[in-house]
């Protein structure tokens, strides 16, 4: 399974695992922020090292913190706006005029017509940068790993596996099997492996995954008893049947139960597959 898909999110269908990479371009980001907004002295040193006339070189120089922190530069300055106060910090306002840099003027053609009769106050009220996507205008490293780590849809699924009343053993394997990576033969078989396969708990038929946890005699066994015993008015066939059954209004105890029980049958179908087929066991 491809490491990104662990990076996901819970409610996008990963693990919620720390991206290392989007972690590094996350802290480069809030180095970004400190850089704009800071006053201490590694910022006024990169400032002397990266500004040109008020606007950011544009060749490379061999400087590390600049060369780890320009890409997150640019990225975090398309999601702040700055509130003009003097217009210094943000080199707007430079001998009672507006200093606007080329890119933007090109960019934005109307701009400097439309604000050139308009004089910012001779008071001493500092630029301020602030963050679009938080409430205070200051950016957090969650902010900014969020930011870096783009959204991915959300599953139907999404929230399912990792239902807290339910062992993380248990969870994992409906993790894995709502992705489609539960080593079953017919998974094995479109790797590459070339061997006859027969569902050990059966015997009757190959071991494909719709079989394995819903087709086969022995599952539906399970599925039968669980729905007699949770007096459900449902044939559980598919997982589908099983979304079906947890979009029912039920109570939070009562949804509890269904899903942790749900998430175990998956289990012990696997596990009793694997006794079966490596144990020679035939109960469980
Ligand atoms: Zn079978």
């Amino acid at each position: 399974m491809a490491w990104k898909t662990f990076c996901k999110r819970l409610n996008e269908g990963g693990l919620g695992i720390l991206s290392l990479k989007a972690y590094n371009s996350a802290t480069n980001m809030q180095l970004s922020w400190k850089f704009l907004n800071g006053s201490q002295q590694w910022s006024k040193l990169l400032s002397g090292r990266v500004k040109r006339n008020c606007s950011l070189i544009k060749y490379s120089i061999k400087y590390s913190l600049w060369s780890g922190i320009r890409e997150a530069y640019y990225i975090m300055l398309e999601n702040c706006v700055w509130i003009i106060g003097n217009g210094r910090i943000g080199d707007w306002w430079e001998n009672h005029a507006w200093h606007i840099n080329q890119n933007i003027q090109l960019a934005f053609p109307n701009l400097l017509p439309t604000i050139a009769d308009i004089s910012l106050p001779d008071l001493e009220v500092a630029d301020e940068l602030v963050w679009k996507g938080s409430a205070n205008g200051c950016l957090s490293f969650k902010q900014a790993y969020n930011l870096i780590l783009k959204p991915s849809p959300l599953g139907t699924w999404s929230s399912f596996p990792w239902d807290k009343d339910s062992p993380p053993a248990h969870s994992m394997i409906v993790w894995i099997y709502l992705h489609h990576k539960i080593p079953t033969d017919e998974n094995l078989t479109l790797h590459g492996f070339a061997f006859p396969s027969i569902c050990s708990l059966c015997l009757a038929s190959a071991e494909t995954y719709d079989h394995l946890f819903f087709d086969c005699q022995f599952a539906k066994n399970i599925w039968i008893w669980l729905a007699n015993n949770l007096q459900l008015n449902y044939s559980i066939n598919s997982f589908l049947d099983c979304n079906k059954i947890l979009a029912e209004s039920w109570s939070h105890q009562a949804k509890a139960v269904i899903i942790a029980c749900i998430v175990g049958t998956f289990y012990q179908i696997w596990k009793a597959r694997n006794k079966f087929r490596f144990e020679d066991k035939k109960t469980l």
